[in-house]
């Protein structure tokens, strides 16, 4: 009997002890993230801007490459002088002389400029326009490119627990 009477007791204490602690913390919703759990902010990658500046991988970060085609000379070896810049004159056969005479046609030095290269025994290259580079299609000549921030995946901002409750989206207040 005075056994039973004690546990009673206890378990009334327990019940008041309890309820109290009930009554006391309410939860509310997080005010500072509006009951999300998270709240947004710049992202720190690319600095808010949704993208960041890479090192164009298929130039290496020159912007241009060495033109192939000229070997980065920029010249074309003239086809029709074969880059001497000069062809022999007809007249005499590269003598310079015609019957005798000095040849006129070439003062007599049997040569006559390059019609097609003006002497200068090459053309600008076809492919570079005598640069001896060419561009590079994939960054425009920057060497560099923007590229989407992983991290914020081109947003500029990225979800941050909410310190306030620590993600819960509610926050305990004493009542
Ligand atoms: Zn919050
Ligand atoms: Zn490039
Ligand atoms: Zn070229
Ligand atoms: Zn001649
Ligand atoms: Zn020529
Ligand atoms: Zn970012």
């Amino acid at each position: 009997m005075k056994r039973a009477f004690f546990s009673f007791s206890i378990s009334s204490l327990l019940l008041v002890v309890l309820l109290c602690s009930c009554n006391s913390v309410l939860k509310k919703e997080c005010e500072n993230c509006g009951g999300d759990g998270y709240t947004m902010k710049e992202c720190d990658e690319c600095d808010g801007n949704g993208y960041v500046v890479v090192t164009c991988q298929e130039c290496d970060g020159d912007g241009y490459f060495r033109c192939s085609s000229c070997s980065g000379t920029g010249r074309d070896e003239c086809f029709s002088c074969s880059g001497r810049g000069y062809d022999e004159c007809r007249r005499c056969d590269g003598t310079g002389w015609d019957d005798g005479e000095s040849c006129f046609s070439c003062n007599g030095t049997g040569r006559k400029e390059c019609f097609s290269c003006s002497g200068r025994g090459y053309d600008d290259c076809s492919s570079c326009g005598g640069d001896g580079r060419v561009e590079c299609d994939e960054c425009n000549g920057y060497g560099k490119l923007k590229a989407r921030c992983s991290e914020c995946d081109g947003e500029g901002k990225v979800k941050k627990t909410c310190v306030d409750c620590d993600g819960e989206g509610k926050v305990s207040v004493l009542k």
